[in-house]
């Protein structure tokens, strides 16, 4: 592929001479990339950092989707895995540690104690990343599974895509009542547009 210049705010001409065309807007291209360059910053302080190590691994591959890369500078990451329970002594750190990061960020609570303080109903455990900093996915589970793991990265992707602010949850792969699946993840290599 040749020179890709951007010709107007929403088309992009690439290659040399004509037939060399792709159509799409500046902001889509943007997030397209965003969502498949995620350097993250992995805060990890309890029991679902073994699931979080598990999900890291080769057999689960994050790096097909462009996430696998660890930075343990808040100023090189632009997503944040909290990991694990919150105690209120931990909770300036982890604000510090946000407010650090350069936008666009984005942030995940990997398990229930990150998402809202699972079974640590008393005064010395945050209940709740989401008191401190702003939350984007939230992946439940004591500790969550691998495969819900990637279901939450893949919400965040389509999130990063669209644009959305709103929070997402990742949902059982299983409905309990219907028992009919409906799991995010699929391997989509090659599904994605730039349009
Ligand atoms: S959600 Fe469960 S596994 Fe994860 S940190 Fe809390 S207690 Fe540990």
């Amino acid at each position: 592929m040749g020179e890709v210049k951007a010709t107007t705010q929403t088309t992009l001409e690439v290659g040399e001479g004509a037939g060399g065309f792709a159509t799409t807007q500046v902001t889509a291209l943007t997030h397209w990339a965003q969502k498949y360059s995620l350097f993250m910053y992995p805060f990890v302080t309890a029991c679902c950092g073994m699931e979080f190590m598990s999900v890291t691994s080769p057999r689960y591959d994050l790096s097909r989707f462009g996430a696998e890369a660890p930075r343990f500078s808040p100023r090189q990451s632009d997503l944040l895995w909290v990991v694990g329970t919150i105690s209120q002594r931990q909770a300036p750190v982890l604000k510090r540690i946000y407010e650090q990061m350069a936008p666009p960020k984005w942030v995940i609570a990997f398990g229930t104690c990150a998402s809202c303080g699972g079974f640590y109903d008393n005064y010395t455990t945050v209940a709740g990343i989401d008191k401190i900093v702003p939350c984007d996915v939230y992946i439940p589970g004591c500790p969550p599974r691998p495969e819900a793991v990637l279901d939450g990265l893949l919400l965040l992707m389509d999130k990063i895509q669209s644009g959305s602010k709103d929070p997402a949850i990742v949902k059982p792969r299983t409905d309990p009542v219907t028992s009919q699946s409906h799991g995010l993840i699929k391997l989509r290599r090659g599904r994605d547009s730039m349009v």
